[in-house]
């Protein structure tokens, strides 16, 4: 017999036919003598309506009654969710965030989970019950509702994996697992069996969105091993864990293509010191994420000067143009050129640490392509490059086909 914490998303219980779906398939595990514990979220596009509302009352409400608005998307899908159980003479209970013991800090709509207390849970499932816990929400110890940032139920239902000692973590979406690259842009990719927490990651940062990156990091804080699978049928999905050895064996896990990226270009910045540290710290004051920095040698005589470009995401372009244009005078540069055609492409796999020429043979793939390399970023597991966006499907196939196959 095992303890099972099973998460659906909001595409999976988005109308009632699928809630009895989902209802079907807890049914199945538990008739095996599972216990079963179900994380849900909202039915889809229920959280975006509420927030749509609050703001044609008001464009910035108070976040406290936000969280309690909000919390209301889940607690409709729990109680649903226990009707359908009821309706297959399952014994099901539903709890919000509060009563299942999740306790979070104060901070509303973005708060972390303190730690869990999950005795009433275990209560209710000794006593034959499913438990349905809703997803993305807590209270704090002062007892106020809580909730914790956008896709937050993957949130609560690895952190409740952890707190039950679960043996098992299964995520339920509307794609079959981890692919190896999008298969809409490239047909020969293939569902992964298995990805590292740290692939997963990069994977996830680089546009293959399948889970909110803060519970995979909670994921790898905790050892809390995980499967991404479909809903909508009974293939096995991707296994999310700790690196092992064998995993390196394989030089690229996967491929992925940003189209939400843009580039500033500062021509002829005086190369010396302070510059830098002033144009980033008024970019980070704006909250512009900057993603890449690639600076040129400098040139000239007298003060050198250099070329500076870097990267931010498509919605921030014009917020960044404007602090660049403010800097103009102080900082001196000649001009500045921006341009949203751009695509990131990266190859990820923690086999780059045992394997040499990984980056050469991207290079090459992309040479023989004739796709020109506008910047370059590596890390420990990944390697970037910054190419024309017309480009970046064809880039992106040629690169799988070279890597994967
Ligand atoms: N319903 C929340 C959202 O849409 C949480 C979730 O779906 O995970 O962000
Ligand atoms: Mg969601």
């Amino acid at each position: 017999m095992a303890l099972i914490v099973q998460k659906y998303g909001g595409t999976s219980v988005g109308n009632p036919e699928r809630i009895k779906n989902v209802a079907r398939r807890v049914a199945e595990y538990r008739r095996r003598g599972d216990k079963v514990v179900v994380v849900v979220s909202a039915m889809s596009g229920v959280t975006d309506g509420l927030i749509k509302m609050a703001k044609e009352i008001m464009p910035l409400p108070s976040e406290r009654e936000m969280d309690m608005l909000l919390a209301t998307g889940e607690q409709t899908t729990i109680a649903l969710t226990a009707i359908a159980l009821h309706s297959l003479g399952v014994p099901a209970v539903s709890m919000t965030g509060a009563q299942a013991g999740i306790i979070t800090d104060g901070v509303h709509t973005k708060a972390k989970i303190r730690n869990i207390t999950p005795k009433k849970v275990h209560g209710f499932l000794d006593g034959g019950n499913v438990v349905i816990v809703a997803g993305f929400q807590g209270e704090t110890p002062e007892g106020q509702i809580t909730t914790l940032g956008r896709g937050g139920s993957d949130l609560t239902a690895i952190a409740l994996a952890a707190a039950l000692k679960a043996d098992l973590c299964q995520i339920y979406t509307d794609v079959d697992g981890v692919y190896t690259a999008d298969p809409r842009i490239v047909p020969t990719a293939r569902k992964l069996p298995e990805v590292s927490y740290d692939e997963m990651l990069e994977l996830a940062s680089l546009g293959a969105k399948v889970m909110q990156s803060r519970s995979v990091e909670f994921a790898k804080k905790f050892g809390v091993v995980f499967e991404v699978r479909s809903s909508l049928n009974d293939n096995p999905g991707t296994i999310v864990k700790e690196e092992t050895k064998n995993m390196e064996d394989v030089v690229i896990r996967g491929v992925a293509l940003d189209k939400n990226q843009a580039k500033v270009t500062l021509v002829a910045v005086p190369d010396k010191p302070g510059v830098a540290s002033r144009i980033f710290k008024a970019l980070a004051e704006a909250n512009i994420n900057v993603d890449m920095i690639v600076q040129n040698i400098s040139h000239g005589t007298g003060t050198p000067s250099t070329d500076l470009s870097f990267t931010v995401e498509k919605a921030d372009l014009l917020k960044a143009e404007k602090v660049i244009a403010s800097l103009k005078a102080e900082v001196g540069f000649s001009q500045s050129i921006a341009t949203d055609k751009i695509g990131k492409l990266s190859i990820v796999g923690v086999g780059m640490r045992s394997h040499s020429g990984v980056a050469a043979k991207m290079f090459e793939t992309l040479a023989r392509e004739k796709v020109n390399i506008d910047m370059i970023s590596t890390s420990e597991i990944k390697i970037s490059v910054v190419i024309d966006l017309a480009k970046g499907e064809q880039a992106m196939r040629a690169v799988h086909t070279a890597f994967i196959g």
